[in-house]
Parts: C-alpha cells; structure tokens; sequence
C-alpha cells in the first residue's frame, strides 16, 4: 500500500512536469522606473509596464510567469540594481529562463553592458530575452538585429526621448500654474521659498500699479514710458541688472522705458493675478523662438497675489484696443504720399539705440528723419535730420568706398598671379593629400583590429585600448584634415577678383548717385551723431579689411 500511495504521489508531480515542459520558459518580467520618468505617466510608469507584460506573457503559449522584478528610480545606466539582482540570482538558481522588458531602454542604457547580456552572458546562461516594444525575441532573432536597436536608443533616443520629456515635464509645471520663466514680471520677484511662485516685489509693484493707472486714464504707452523716464525709475532690464540676474554680460539696449516695455506690461495678466505661460514657443526647424497667439498662451488663474484688479485689467485692456485702432487709422494716413524711404530701418540714434523714423511734411516736401524716442527718452540729444543731406553725406561715403574696393581688386589679381602665392596653395594641397593617406591608413588599421579580435589574438581589454587609440587617431587627423581645407578655400576665396566682399563694392563703380540696392547690400548700418556727424557701419566690415589688409601685404 505504502508503494502504491507512493506512486500515486507521483502522478501530479509528472503532470507538473509535463505542464512546464508546455511552458518551456519561466519568464522574470521585469519593470523599471527612471530617475527622468518621474511625474510622467502613460505608459511609464510601474504599473503600466506591469499589466503591459503580464498581458504579453499570458498569450504566450510557452511561457509561464515567474515573477515581476521591480527596480524604482534607478538610472538604466549600470546592472547594480536590487530588482535585476534578483532576477540574476534567479537564472543561477534554475527558477528563471526568460526574462521580459517593455523596451530596451527599460532594461539599461549602458551599451556595453547592455550588449554583453544580450550578446553573451544570456545566450551563455540560456536565457531567452524580450524585449515587446522593439519586437525583439533571441528565440527568433540574432543577437545582431537588437544591436542595430541598441544603438539607434544609445545615439538618437536617449537624447530626444529625454528633451522630450523634460518639454512635457515643462508644459505639466505651467499648467499647474508654476512660474518657470527665467525672471519674474516686473512688480514681483520669484519666491525664495518656491521658485516657482511668484511674490510681490515692494519695490517695483506700485509702478506697475501706476503704469495701469495711467493707462485707464487714456494716458498713451509712449507718454507713460517718458513719465517713467523722467522720474528716473529704473527700466525692467536695468532693474534686473541691479539685481545681478544676468549670469553673462547683460545686453546693452534696454537702458529706458520704451512703449514696448509698457505695452508688454499692460497686455499681461499676471497683474491681475492670473500665471501666463507659454507665450512663446520654438520653431521646430529653426529652432527659433516665436510668440504664439494670445488665444494660446497658458494661462491659470489665481495662481499668486494680484496687483491690480480684474476690473482695472480689464478696463486697461478696453483702452488699449481702442488707442490700437485709432492708431491704425493715422499711421496710414501719415503714410500715404510718402515716396520712397532708401535709408529705411537702418538709421539709429545713439542715445536711445533706436532705430529713427522717416517722415514728410507734404505742403513743403520737407523730407527728414527722427528719433521718436525722444518724446520718451529726456536724455536724447539726436536733433531731427534733413533726408537730403543725409543721402548726399552717405554717397560720398560710398563713392570713396567703391574706389577704394577698385584698388584692392587690381591688387587681388595681381597677387593671385604670383609665384609665391602658387607656391604656397600647391603646399597646402600636398599636405591635404597626406592627410587622407594617413586617414585612409588609419581606418585599414582600425578594420583589422576587429579581426584580431575576432580571432582571439588580443583581449577585450587590449581591442578595446587599441580602439580608443585608433579612433582618437582618425579625430585628430580628421580636425587636422578640416583646418587644411579652410585655409585652402580661405587663400582661394580671398585671392581673386571675384573676392565677394570686394566685388560687392566695386561692381557699384559706375553709380551716379545713391540707390535702395547699394544701401541693402553695403550699409549695415548709420549712427546719426547730429546733423554734421554720421557714423556708417559697413556690412561685413571686418572680413572687408582683412582682405584690403592682404591684398596690400601681398597676401603674405
Ligand atoms: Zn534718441
């Protein structure tokens, strides 16, 4: 009886056998959160990777769950973490000979750690790897497809997933109203508690205050930024200044209330109490930064201490609109009737560093230029300029410019000519020759090195020594190989007659008088000093001279 009952015993333990057999894998699913998954959700978080494996292993005709490995907050970038320790452990023990990720970035984003467990130390311990997401299974797949994987996250996703993240991570801190611009509004200053929130700066409050005020007076923006001017308060910049927030050298504009500086004030609803984020955002190609339409700011309401009232924001906004439209009206009126404006957009007063404004008086065609920023600056000298006078003061300019950039040409060719400059151009291309020898060199090396690797002639350790010498080779001799080709290029470009930044000149020679073309292509711009001083900055001045100072040299 005792055999018997003990046969019978070992009946279910067969079938368990038998069911295992079925379930050829015992599969570790294996979970992580990074240290950069934090406050994000859909899909990274531990539970959501979870329920994701546990789905995938359930329909799996030949795999069984073994357990789920956990690892929170690790950083992906090294093996010591408690969870995959545990699943180590496991494989050694025979409890676990799968193990299950949603995405390689779950499982390490050590290349070359990562690569030694999938390339040998699995395949080693006969332990089947998966990885869901990027559809990779070693039952099915070489080791070689997942390394093509494998690189792509270390060299593009890694990079991009964490830009994006930290964006969404941006765009999840504005929606709950944090403060996340670089400086404060003017009248508040970032909390010292929270950087995040904002606070009522004693100091510049009641101007802003003041400045809403005035405006729901009628009062108008450019009238405002000289009151402000004249009562010496600080600008919005030069108080950022003071409060030593530039880490690098402040910019030098911005020195007075402009209406800019006040219309910017007005339109926002920070004021009022309200966080407005996202005002700009960057152009995906350029990568620069636009402002969005006002119906797409981000804007959460009591979010900190208002300084004015709705009603007063309100009111300011009305007027505002108002003025605008008006506005609107006389400039086009002013407008019409103008006649050509060559000089446009490149005249600029010294005090205000502004650009000046052109205007016609049409009963005596009495044509000048001024600087509208002296009805808000009180320090600005710039008397208002005759167009006449200027455009004769600017061709003179020009014209001693355009003999000058004739000179220099004749010069060029001559040098272009020289034996010595030969000489010297055939040197550097014989040099550029070696160097692609040596990089040619350098790369057949490298090739083989892989080879004797392969062949068991050097250790991991010495290839990998080996590799690094060779790659810090092949850059070394590549920046050498760049800096050749622009001095080539930069002797060819120079000496000739087609020398751009002469030719650009010179082409104007046979010009009686000033046109829209040669102000666009020449002047960069004009520094108006008062009616008898001008200053004219060259468009590409320094490369200009350099090249006059060559020429003269001999090109030596
Ligand atoms: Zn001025």
């Amino acid at each position: 009886m005792a055999r018997k009952s003990r046969k019978v015993q070992i009946l279910p333990a067969s079938e368990a056998v038998a069911v295992s057999t079925a379930a050829r894998y015992n599969a570790a699913v294996y979970v992580r959160l990074s240290v950069e998954d934090n406050n994000l959700d859909d899909g990274y978080s531990i539970e959501a990777q979870r329920d994701m494996l546990l789905g995938f292993i359930e329909v799996q005709e030949d795999m069984a769950l073994a357990d789920v490995y956990c690892d929170n907050g690790a950083t992906g970038s090294n093996f010591d973490r408690d969870g995959f320790n545990r699943i180590m452990d496991d494989i050694k023990g025979g409890k676990v000979n799968a193990v299950v990720v949603k995405d390689l970035s779950r499982f390490g984003r050590n290349y070359i750690e990562t690569s030694n467990y999938i390339e040998k130390i699995f395949p080693f311990m006969g332990v089947r790897f998966v990885s869901v997401n990027d559809g990779y299974d070693s039952e099915r797949d070489s080791a070689a497809d997942i390394m093509v994987t494998l690189r792509n996250i270390v060299n593009h996703a890694y990079v991009t997933d964490i830009s994006r993240k930290i964006k969404t991570m941006f765009t999840i801190k504005q929606n709950n109203g944090d403060f996340i611009g670089w400086s404060a509004p003017y009248g508040y200053r970032k909390s010292e508690k929270n950087n995040n929130r904002l606070v009522i700066d004693p100091e510049t409050a009641p101007i802003a205050r003041q400045i809403f005020e005035w405006k729901a007076e009628g009062i108008g923006m450019m009238a405002i930024a000289r009151r402000l001017n004249e009562m010496g308060i600080p600008s919005p910049r030069q108080r950022n200044i003071a409060m030593g927030r530039y880490k690098n050298t402040p910019p030098k504009d911005g020195q007075f209330w402009t209406d800019a500086t006040v219309s910017w004030i007005i339109k926002s609803p920070a004021y009022a109490g309200h966080m407005t984020q996202r005002k700009f955002t960057r152009n995906s190609v350029n990568g620069r930064q636009i402002q969005l339409p006002i119906d797409e700011w981000v804007v959460v309401r009591n979010t900190h201490e208002a300084i004015i009232s709705d009603e007063l924001w309100e009111t300011v906004q009305a007027v505002t609109k108002k003025h605008a439209n008006n506005f609107g009206v006389n400039r086009r009126k002013r407008n019409a009737n103008k006649g050509e404006n060559i000089l446009k957009g490149i005249l600029y007063c010294p005090c205000c560093k502004k650009a000046m404004q052109h205007k016609v008086d049409p009963k005596y065609n009495y044509r000048h230029y001024f600087c509208q920023m002296r009805r808000a600056n009180p320090n600005c000298t710039t008397e208002p300029i005759k167009e006449a006078e200027l455009l004769e003061a600017v061709f003179a300019a020009v014209e001693k410019k355009i003999t000058a950039a004739v000179d220099t040409q004749k010069l060029l060719v001559k040098v272009s000519g020289s034996k010595a400059h030969l000489d010297r151009l055939e040197s550097i291309r014989q040099s550029i020759r070696n160097a692609n020898m040596a990089i040619k060199r350098n790369a057949a090396l490298r090739g083989r090195l892989f080879d004797t690797f392969g062949d068991g002639l050097i250790t991991e350790a010495e290839f990998r020594q080996m590799k690094d010498d060779y790659t810090a080779e092949a850059e070394r001799l590549q920046s050498g190989l760049a800096e050749l080709n622009r001095e080539h290029a930069r002797l060819t470009s120079v000496f000739t007659k087609d020398n751009e930044r002469i030719a650009s000149f010179a082409k104007f020679k046979n010009q009686k008088a000033l046109t829209g073309d040669m102000v666009s292509e020449l002047i960069e711009k004009i520094i108006v000093h008062g009616a008898e001083r001008i200053e004219i900055v060259w468009r590409y001045e320094d490369e200009y001279n350099a090249v006059c100072e060559m020429a003269k040299a001999g090109g030596v």
